[in-house]
C-alpha cells in the first residue's frame, strides 16, 4: 500500500472505514458493477462486497441462465422469432432475496449445470432476450443499493454506476476455479474440457453484437493471478477506491 493513509491505518481499520463511510456516502440506488469473463471470481467478490456494504447482490448471469434453462426446457432454440418471443413472456422470472425464481420455483441448482454453461451464450446473444431482461435488472436498483455482476453491467445496464470494476484472470486460473466449483457440486469434469468451454463462452460473449463483454468506460481493472484468496486483494482494492471517492 503506497499512500500515507495506508501507513496510518492497518488493514482492519481500513475495512471498517470502508463499510462505515460507504453507508454514509451512498444514498439509495447506488450501484457498484463487476464485469468480466467466466470464472474470474466475480460472484465471490460481489457477494462479499454486498455483505460488507449492506447492499443487495444482483447476479445477472443467473438471470440469463434461468431464461436459457426455461427456453431450452420448452425446446425453443436460440433464434429470434415469434415462438421465442411468446416463450420468453411465458418464462415467469422474479428476483427474490437475490435468488432468481422461475415459475415460482428456485432453480439455482439447475442453472449451474455444464449443459447450461454450453448453451447460455447463444441465448444471451439475442437482442430480444437482452432487451426483455434489461428492465428486470434496472428495477432492482430502484429497490435497493446493488453490487451487480455480469458482462454488460458497467457498459449498458448501469453506465452511471458509482464504481465500475472489471475483473479478469488468466484462463487457466479461471478453469481451475470452475473445476473446484463443479467438484463442490459433485460434478466431475476434465480440466481440458472446462478450458475449452470457458474459451468458447468468452469468445461468444466478446464477439456478439449486442452488449458484448468489454472493459466498460471508467472501469478499474483488477486481475487475480490465483484462485486462492484472490477475493481479499480485490476487496481491499474496491474498499480503497470507495474511500478515495
Ligand atoms: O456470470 P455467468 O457465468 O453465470 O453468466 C452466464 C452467461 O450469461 C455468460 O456466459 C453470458 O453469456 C451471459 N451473461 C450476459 N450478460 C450478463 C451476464 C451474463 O450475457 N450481464
Amino acid at each position: 500500500y503506497g499512500d500515507h493513509r495506508d501507513l496510518h491505518y492497518p488493514l482492519r481499520r481500513q475495512r471498517q472505514m470502508c463499510i462505515r463511510d460507504s453507508h454514509k456516502r451512498h444514498a439509495a440506488g447506488t450501484v457498484i458493477t463487476i464485469d468480466g469473463p467466466a470464472g474470474a471470481g466475480k460472484s465471490t467478490i460481489a457477494k462479499l462486497l454486498a455483505a460488507r456494504l449492506g447492499f443487495e447482490y444482483l447476479d445477472t448471469g443467473a438471470i440469463y441462465r434461468t431464461v436459457t434453462f426455461c427456453l431450452s426446457r420448452k425446446s425453443v432454440p436460440p433464434v429470434e422469432n415469434d415462438i421465442l418471443r411468446l416463450a420468453l413472456i411465458g418464462c415467469r422470472i422474479k428476483i427474490e432475496g437475490g435468488r432468481v425464481i422461475l415459475d415460482g420455483k428456485d432453480v439455482s441448482g439447475q442453472i449451474r449445470s455444464q449443459e447450461i454453461d454450453r448453451i447460455v451464450s447463444a441465448y444471451s446473444a439475442l437482442p430480444m432476450i437482452r432487451s426483455y431482461l434489461i428492465n428486470i435488472q434496472r428495477e432492482q436498483a430502484v429497490l435497493a443499493d446493488l453490487v451487480a455482476d455480469g458482462r454488460d453491467m458497467g457498459s449498458v445496464v448501469f453506465p452511471k454506476a458509482a464504481l465500475k470494476i472489471y475483473l479478469d484472470a488468466d484462463v487457466s486460473v479461471r478453469a481451475e476455479r470452475r473445476m473446484l466449483e463443479l467438484a463442490a457440486r459433485g460434478e466431475k469434469a476434465e480440466i481440458r474440457e472446462i478450458l475449452e468451454e470457458i474459451r468458447e463462452r468468452d469468445r461468444k460473449d466478446r464477439e456478439r453484437e449486442t452488449s458484448p463483454l468489454l472493459v466498460p468506460e471508467g472501469s478499474h481493472v483488477a486481475v487475480s493471478y490465483t484462485h486462492l484468496r484472490a477475493h481479499e486483494t480485490v476487496l481491499d482494492l474496491v474498499c480503497r477506491l470507495l474511500l478515495e471517492k
